[in-house]
């Protein structure tokens, strides 16, 4: 559905993302207003069972407050988050004996992003548990990286 290319006032922006806050079903499950297999909670964030699990013991982790995408979470909370998601590997390898864990974040439509409310996939991984996340893809020249390296770099530079 695309919507009209309208320029929207700072408080109608405000009043769409408080629509949006109370349709999503992770707030609501910060909230307590939805049930769900809550395997660990502090003041920041929270970690839930999906129910749909890639492999068995996969968590959710999410912010509390609602964020649509990783670039509107503030760095202290992504910080916490990410130790945090430390911290459910260690567990997830301890208790579920998993050898590994993957990390997903499908940050936006394009990358998967299925929620409307940034959160984080820790997925532990057992032997032949037939998931694949391969990201070989062409091997580049030499000269073709230092060209995208320096065009990044460039681009870096512009924003300070
Ligand atoms: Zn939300």
């Amino acid at each position: 559905m695309t919507q009209p290319q309208t320029q929207l006032s700072e408080e109608e922006i405000k009043k769409r993302i408080e629509m949006m806050k109370e349709q999503c079903i992770f707030c609501k499950i910060a909230k307590k207003e939805i049930p769900a297999k809550v395997v660990f909670e502090d003041d920041v964030c929270m970690a839930i069972l999906d129910i749909q699990p890639a492999t068995n013991g996969h968590l959710l982790l999410f912010p509390k407050e609602h964020y649509m995408m990783m670039p509107m979470v503030p760095d202290e909370v992504l910080g916490h988050l990410s130790v945090i998601s430390k911290y459910l590997c260690e567990l997830l390898e301890d208790a579920m004996k998993a050898k590994d864990v993957s990390i997903i974040i499908a940050n936006g439509a394009a990358a998967g992003q299925q929620a409307q409310h940034y959160l984080m996939h820790v997925i532990p991984r057992y032997d032949n548990d037939g998931l694949n996340f391969s990201l070989d893809g062409t091997a580049l020249s030499e000269n073709e990286l230092e060209d995208l390296a320096q065009q990044l770099r460039a681009r870096l530079q512009q924003g300070q």
